[in-house]
């Protein structure tokens, strides 16, 4: 714990023994979890949405106006996305789930690496990078034969059925949120007794209001973010540090409890 203050130490541990109390732990992540597995954040320095603004290129009016577009940005951003593996915070999750300490991710993220490091329960409320849909038939398709396709077709791929625009199973700005996901994800916050929050900036709606649902029953949230967010006066802890670094020191402070408890069971 080199590198992290005292103060932070202190907040690992209080989060440990909140968690092992816990009866009902969920965990929201947001795109910074993933920004120490090489994918850039929506509001880093780092490239590619500064580039391509996330809101412009990343509309649904923009990709139905004209998908070219959308497919140009995803061509250069598809690389980063699909070769991109689970970093320590993804793996840590995935130990709490494995301890039973957590019983579901709800993720804005369209990366797949929470399941990739091996958490099961994943809701992933923003869609996923890994399939596609076709705007007229909703014929589906995997991500080997989008890029087969992209290949042969050297534009934006169309359906193979009816000759629509193909597009990925992610939720585009102005799009609405998966019903499924969107009902389970308010169903879980509020049936929450803790919300860890980590890596998000909390500003991206509806997801951004998850968090109040669990504060309203009386659950509690801890916010695991490298910069502040608008929930911090509310939630019972704040560590303002790197998720791949503070979320395997949680584990492994639980686990320390976990130890201590079976060796001295008074
Ligand atoms: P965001 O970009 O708005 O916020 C990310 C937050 O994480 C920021 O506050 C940032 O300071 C912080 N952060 C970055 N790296 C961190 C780290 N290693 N440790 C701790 N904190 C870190 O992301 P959001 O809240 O998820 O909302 C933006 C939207 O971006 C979401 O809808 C999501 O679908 C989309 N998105 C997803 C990916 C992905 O799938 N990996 C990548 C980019 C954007």
């Amino acid at each position: 714990m080199n590198t992290l203050e005292p103060i932070e130490r202190e907040n690992i541990k209080k989060t440990a023994r909140l968690l092992l109390n816990s009866e009902f732990a969920i965990v929201l992540t947001g795109a910074g979890i993933s920004t120490e597995s090489g994918i850039p954040d929506f509001r880093g320095e780092s490239g590619i949405w500064k580039k391509y603004k996330p809101k412009i290129y990343g509309s649904i009016q923009s990709f139905l106006n004209d998908p070219s577009k959308f497919w140009k940005m995803a061509e250069e951003i598809a690389p980063t996305l699909f070769n991109a593996e689970p970093n320590p915070g993804h793996y840590a999750i995935a130990d709490l789930e494995k301890e039973n300490i957590i019983k579901a991710v709800i993720t804005q993220n369209i990366d797949e690496l929470h399941q990739k490091a091996g958490t099961v329960i994943v809701y992933e409320v923003h869609g996923n990078i890994n399939r596609f849909t076709c705007m007229g038939c909703r014929a589906s398709y995997t991500k080997e034969q989008i890029l087969r396709k992209i290949k042969k077709e050297k534009s934006s791929p169309g359906c193979s059925f009816c000759g629509a625009p193909l597009k990925p199973s992610v939720v585009l700005f102005g799009e609405s949120l998966p019903n499924f996901e969107k009902y389970m994800s308010i169903d879980l916050a509020k049936k929450a007794d803790i919300m860890l929050i980590a890596g998000s900036s909390l500003t991206v709606a509806p997801i951004c209001d998850l968090p109040l649902y669990t504060l309203r029953e009386g659950g509690n949230l801890i916010i695991v973010n490298d910069e502040t967010t608008y929930l911090d006066d509310r939630a019972e802890i704040v560590i303002n540090n790197k998720t791949g670094v503070v979320l395997p020191l949680i584990v492994q402070e639980v686990r320390s409890i976990k130890a201590k408890q079976v060796s001295d069971p008074t």
